[in-house]
């Protein structure tokens, strides 16, 4: 089941994909008991193998130990014990009332499972991004090839050996970008992509042509503001947590802060304070402080801290052979700046004081939809205002990334940031198949459904439609009287 990149076409992966639709096609994977041993599976696997993927975690991106528990595994873990409590409600079928015009028959919605569902994910969070899906898939009673980036390879391996151990429903196809090609080509019937949104194009191009249905998580900006009504110290600390955990390489950390120009410089102190102590004095020093994943990240980052006009009031300096970068906060760039118009995806803080709520709206409007909007507040205008005023995956009242941790909570973007949704119940309808059943005895027949039609037919007809009264089709032909 463990693939290396595969070079030659037509090979092995394939044979993966006609493997795992047989497995669905066969109709083994539609029970509840099926799923759910799958899941328990899974389940004994992540934490038989948790100190294997700690240290993957380790060498892909110097994650801290306690990081990768909680943000990598722990979720994943929590996730299913939540599926796996919901699970029995989520699969029974939605019946439908018929009505008069349905009558005598019965309709439901059943949900089935989908099929082979491609996985394609990034090397931030390598774990939590590869494993989240296929929990999702296998609820759904769906299989998965799994497609993890060639950034985190040490993570890539640990999960090739630990997924197909734990279930026949899953493979993992190690390699680049043309692995997710080849794979799209051998006929899968979900893309699920989690990554940036230049590749997300590409891929749901490569994909519509094909008709396959896609999921994107893709990036984005994400603001938190903050007003003057909440506590500077507690609200910095809670958006260094998010920003600066894994160096700042978080789809959904805070990429910058707007905040009311009368607590900036107070709030702006807070973070700085905040980032001492959590990581020291030496940042490089700190076990809990991670590494960028590499070189041309690390260059991406120090180009998009050139020219953005503001000060480094922290941080800023960089060792390139350890691919360490300093949580670095920057005040007032410029919003023209590539800092304030790109995704970050990195360990530095813009924080821009702005006069009120609606300067803050006419910044976050002028980018893309992001993932997540923050309000740091304690007033319920501010956050009806912010959350009416934006458009994003989800809103988060005075936390920042925190609610990765709720299982069971939909996630998803919007435009830009992505399509469609993952985790929870919505996270496993979007990889099953929704098929409408209806069924009506053979006897009666009733005349009334065909022609000819008639007056009294019609009449009936229209009443069942919960139409209007008989209008006058002047001219139309009359049918039967
Ligand atoms: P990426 O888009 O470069 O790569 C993601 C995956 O796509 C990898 O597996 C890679 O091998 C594959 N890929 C790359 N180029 C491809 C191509 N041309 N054709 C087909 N496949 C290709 O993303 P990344 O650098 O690994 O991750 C960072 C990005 O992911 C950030 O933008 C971040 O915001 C986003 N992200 C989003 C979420 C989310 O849940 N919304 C989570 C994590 C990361």
């Amino acid at each position: 089941m463990l693939r290396v990149q595969s070079d030659v076409p037509g090979g092995e992966l394939a044979a993966d994909v006609s493997r795992l639709r047989a497995l669905v096609r066969s109709g083994a994977t539609s029970s509840l008991a099926w799923r759910l041993d799958q899941l328990v599976a899974l389940r004994s696997a992540l934490v038989r193998d948790e100190d294997v993927l700690v240290r993957a975690l380790a060498v892909d991106l110097g994650k801290p130990a306690a990081e990768a528990m909680i943000t990598e595994i722990g979720v994943v873990v929590a996730e299913i014990d939540y599926v796996r409590r919901h699970l029995a409600g989520w699969v029974r079928g939605d019946k439908v009332r018929v009505g008069l015009a349905g009558w005598p028959g019965r309709a439901s919605v059943e949900r089935c499972p989908l099929g082979v569902v491609l996985v394609v994910s990034p090397w931030n969070y390598p774990v939590y991004l590869g494993v989240m899906p296929v929990v999702s898939a296998l609820a759904a009673g769906s299989c998965a090839v799994v497609k993890p980036s060639e950034l985190a390879p040490a993570t890539a391996a640990a999960l090739a050996r630990l997924l197909p151990a734990a279930t026949p429903a899953a493979v993992v196809a190690e390699g680049g970008p043309s692995v997710v090609h080849e794979a799209l080509s051998a006929g899968v019937d979900h893309l699920f992509f989690t990554g940036s949104t230049a590749v997300g194009r590409i891929v749901a191009e490569s994909a519509g042509r094909l008709l396959v249905p896609v999921t994107l998580e893709l990036g984005g900006k994400c603001p938190a503001v903050v007003d003057a009504t909440v506590d500077p110290r507690a609200a910095a600390r809670r958006i260094v947590w998010g920003k600066f955990a894994n160096a700042g390489q978080t789809c959904v950390a805070p990429d910058y802060v707007l905040v009311h120009q009368e607590v900036a410089d107070r709030f702006a102190d807070e973070v700085c304070a905040a980032v001492r102590a959590f990581y020291g004095a030496d940042p490089r020093r700190s076990p809990d402080y991670g590494r960028i994943v590499d070189k041309r990240h690390l260059d991406r980052l120090l180009q998009i801290l050139e020219g953005h006009a503001g000060r480094v009031v922290l941080g800023g300096g960089c060792d390139p052979d350890d691919r360490y970068l300093a949580p670095t906060v920057v005040r007032e760039p410029a919003l023209s700046s590539r800092l304030m118009r790109e995704e970050i995806f990195g360990p530095v803080l813009p924080v821009v004081a702005v006069a009120d709520v609606p300067r803050a709206l006419e910044v976050v409007g002028a980018l893309p939809d992001p993932l997540a909007v923050y309000a740091f507040t304690r007033d319920a205008g501010t956050i009806r205002a912010l959350r009416d005023g934006t458009r994003s995956g989800g809103f988060f009242v005075n936390v920042a990334k925190s609610q990765l941790g709720i299982a069971g909570l939909a996630f998803g973007g919007i435009g830009q940031s992505g399509t469609g949704s993952s985790r929870g119940r919505l996270g496993v309808e979007a990889l099953s198949q929704h098929r409408s059943l209806y069924a009506r005895p053979a006897w009666p027949d009733l005349a009334l459904h065909h022609p000819p039609y008639g007056n009294l037919g019609t009449w009936l007809l229209r009443r069942m439609l919960h139409m209007p009264g008989r209008p006058r089709h002047e001219g139309a032909p009359t049918g039967r009287s």
